[in-house]
Parts: structure tokens; sequence; C-alpha cells
């Protein structure tokens, strides 16, 4: 048997973490287990219809690198298809799904249904106030077929509904919460054509796996209450169900379910904000599924290797971003300066500390910054926080203990040392700049603290910051001399 196994997200137009995490879990097991994995759209509610949402979802995909093989595909910046099982659109199907319920009418297992929006909400006014739980009272169920097709002859609308049987028992095995049983009193003859000649998700996602052979359904647990008239569905139609997997939901700090309204929760959101695509990646496959070891950082390869599903908690993971921040730093340090530069210069020009013309010229110059900094930042965005001490043309003391510093008495002394060296260099790279502290060590004695602190303060008016060699290349020799002039004058 080889593993087929989908993500079928309805086109939303965005990724939420969730579903990225839905996707990865998908892509992770059929990778390891040499299977196909599958992107198939879920569009049947046309009243959510979002125009280009396919393309930004593959493009957030693609950018993840949770990558399928086989289904809705962009080449070249147009929508196909590939594979054999299309179309992995549900709308190009709908005939798919005409056949298959006029099957199931046939044999007595659905019916048409005439009720209006009315009715069925009387009806579930009553049981509510009846103290029952609302459910549709069968009232279409015994109407004949052939008295059916007359009515839909003279033009009325119609659904059609799933037929449970009375007091049946549905079961079946969720690989994460075992087995799970539930009698058809507790469901609702559920609709599975709506009026607009649409499928239903639950009706579509039936017919849709089977045909395509998916052999895992790996999704989150909200249709997890759905399962048993999935179940049903594949009884009826006698074919072999596929195995499934109930993911637990990605909770907030109150346990709650991660919701839009708490801020980033699109995978956008973090690209946006210059996450690396691993460090999400890395951080979600942590939520909800723990390595045998106590591991964090993993390569795709290394997720692909260990994951499990039977290491999938049962309950949901909160997202705590203060880890995915960790985990990204990770990422970030290891990042080529290339990459590094390319995500934060659009930050830089939004915040104004660059010009777009200025770019290719100080192209070189912005990664020398970029690579200082790479150790002191999160993610992409957080780089306007840091790059103020290259940018700034005064200087003036952050706290207490930086006016402290710039009261030493040695410091006018060791200021016009280290100026005239800065002077006299050819160029201040990172040669000079660890070679300036031992020489003025050498003729001057001062050391440690009292030479590399001072130093610190007067060219960027802040005790903490990057590595100073490297700090010095970045600010330059005219920026080092104007800074050290200004504190000279302003200062001391
Ligand atoms: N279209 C459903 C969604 O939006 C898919 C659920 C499933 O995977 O069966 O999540």
């Amino acid at each position: 048997m080889t593993v087929r196994v989908r993500f079928a997200p309805s086109p939303t137009g965005f990724v939420h973490i969730g579903s990225l995490r839905t996707a990865l879990y998908n892509y992770l097991f059929a990778k390891q287990q040499g299977g196909k994995y599958i992107l198939r759209v879920e569009d049947t509610d046309r009243t959510r219809y979002v125009e280009g949402a396919i393309e930004n979802m593959i493009n957030a995909l693609k950018w993840a690198g949770v990558e399928h093989d086989e289904g809705v595909v962009l080449e070249n910046g147009k929508l196909t298809q590939k594979g054999e099982y299309g179309p992995y659109i549900q709308s190009e199907r709908l005939d798919i799904y005409k056949k298959y319920v006029d099957e199931l009418i046939e044999k007595g297992h659905a019916y048409y249904c005439f009720c209006s929006k009315e009715r069925l909400d009387e009806v579930r006014e009553e049981q509510k106030n009846n103290g029952q739980t609302p459910k549709y009272d069968g009232h279409c169920r015994d109407i004949s077929i052939e008295d059916a097709k007359k009515r839909i002859e003279a033009g009325e609308e119609y659904v059609i509904r799933l037929k449970l049987p009375y007091d049946y028992n549905i079961s079946f095995y969720d690989v994460i919460r075992g087995n799970v049983v539930v009698n058809t009193n507790d469901l609702d003859d559920q609709v599975l054509m709506k009026t607009d000649g649409f499928p239903t998700y639950h009706f579509a996602v039936v017919i849709d796996d089977h045909l395509m052979k998916i052999t895992h359904v790996i999704r989150g647990e909200e249709w997890i209450i759905s399962t048993p008239k999935h179940v049903y569905l594949y009884e009826v139609f006698g074919w072999e169900a596929p195995k499934f997997v109930h993911l637990p939901n990605i909770l907030n700090k109150d346990r709650k379910k991660l919701s839009k309204r708490q801020g980033d929760v699109a995978a956008e959101d973090f690209r946006k904000k210059g996450y690396l695509a691993q460090g999400l990646v890395n951080y979600l496959a942590l939520v909800g599924w723990s390595p045998e070891d106590n591991q964090e950082i993993f390569s795709m390869e290394e997720l692909i290797e260990k994951f499990s599903l039977e290491r999938v908690s049962k309950s949901g993971g909160v997202f705590d971003v203060d880890k995915l921040n960790w985990i990204n730093s990770h990422y970030m340090k290891e990042a080529s300066s290339e990459e590094l530069v390319k995500i934060c210069i659009p930050y830089l020009i939004e915040e104004g500390y660059i010009k777009e013309e200025e770019v290719k010229e100080k192209y070189e110059w912005l990664k020398d910054m970029v690579t200082v900094l790479k150790e002191r930042i999160a993610y992409g965005k957080e780089i306007v926080q840091k790059v103020d001490i290259f940018f700034k043309t005064e200087i003036h003391p952050r706290d207490e203990e930086a006016k402290e510093i710039l009261k030493l008495e040695h410091l006018p002394h060791l200021l016009e040392v280290f100026k005239e060296k800065v002077e006299k260099a050819e160029s201040v790279d990172e040669v000079f700049g660890k070679a300036v502290f031992k020489e003025i060590q050498k003729e001057t004695g001062y050391k440690g603290k009292n030479l590399f602190m001072p130093i610190r303060v007067a060219l960027t008016g802040e005790v903490h910051g990057p590595d100073l060699p490297l700090m010095i290349k970045v600010l330059g020799k005219q920026n080092m001399l104007s800074r050290i002039e200004y504190v000279i004058k302003n200062l001391l």
C-alpha cells in the first residue's frame, strides 16, 4: 500500500498556522513513508469564495517548504493541476458528486428534502424550547422518489440528505484518540447536496478521499465530530475507510483556540515580519508533537526521519511566541548574510533608515551591518530596533551606567589615542578593530573594561551592543571620527 495523504484547505486566502501544521504533518508522514502528499482545494462553500485565494495559499506553503506532489499547483504563476486523480478542485467535480448522490438515493440511503428555511428555523426553535438538541426532524424522509421528482420538475427547491438509520452505532478508530463510537440518534440527517447543486463538505470529502485513494486522513480535531457521518457513508458505499488522525488544536495562552483576533495567526503574518521558514516550521512541528529525546532544533530532513503520529499529543499545544523566537534566532544566526540582508532591507527602507535607490550602492555595507546584528535579532523586522547605533550622528548616553563611563578620568586621553589611530588607519576593517585595542593596551596600559567599555559608549552611547571589532568595521572611519569629536566637544 502506498501512503497517500492530503491537505484540503478551503480557499480563504491565508494559511492559519494551525493549518500549516496540519499540512506539515501530512507532508512529513508522506515523505517518511515514501508516499504522496496531495493538495486538494475544498471550495464548495461559494459564499466564502475569495479571489486569488488559492494562489496565496500555495505560495505560503511553498515558502514554508511544505510542497505537495500532486493536486493544485502554480506553474509560472498560473494555476494548474498535476496528478492522475483530478480534478483536485471540488467545484470542478460536481458531476462526480451528482453520480454518487444519485446512487445513494437509489439505494435508499439519501432523500430529497423540501423543507424551507422558515420551517427548519421553527422546528429548531421548538426543540430548543423543549430542552432538546436541535436536529432535523425527518419531515421529508419518507417522500417517495417519484413524488420528489415531480416536485423537483415543478420547480421546488430541495436539498439531499443522508438517511441515517435510527439507533445504530457507528464506530471508528482514530490513531490519536483511539476508538470512537457514536449512536445515530445523536446525529443529524446531514445535508449532502445543497440547493445550489454543490455538495457539502461532508459529502465531497468522502467521495474525494475515496476516489483519490487517500490512506490516512490527517486533519484538525474540529472534524472528529463529523467523522461518524463520513464513516457511515463509507459503509453504505461499501468502501474501505481511510485511517483517521485528528490533530489537537493550537491554543493561545488562555488555552482557547488560537484565532485571528489575537494577532498573528497566518503563515503570511510571520513571513511579513521576517521570520525564516525553517524557524516557523521547526517550531510548529513541536506544537503537538514531541520527539523521543529533548531535541528542539530540527532540519526538515530530521523531521521527516523522526516524526511519528504516535507521538502527537491528545491535548492542544499552546502557541508560545518566545519559543518560536528562540528557535527562529537559531536559524537567523545560521543564515547567510545574503539571505539576511534580503530579509532585512525592506524594514530598513520602511523605517526610513535607507532609501530604495541607495540599496545597490550600500549593499555590502548593509550586509556587514546585518551580519553584525544577526546574533541580536529573533526575526527580520527586529532589525529596526537595533540599527540605530549605526545611523545616529549624535551620541547620547543611554542610561546612568553609560553616563558614569563617560565621566572616567582617563577617557579624554583614551579617546585621543583611539582617534589618532583611526585617523592613521588606511582601512578600519575587522583586523584593525582587533589590533587597535591590543596596541592601545600596550601603549597606555588601559585594559579590559577600562578599554573596551569607554570606546563602546563613546561610539554608540550604549554599554551593550554587538562585537566591537565588527561594529568598528561597519561604522567606518569618518563615522567614528565624527562621533568621537562629538563626544569630546559635547560630553567631556
Ligand atoms: N476543507 C476542510 C478545512 O477547511 C478540510 C478538512 C479535512 O481535512 O477533511 O479544514
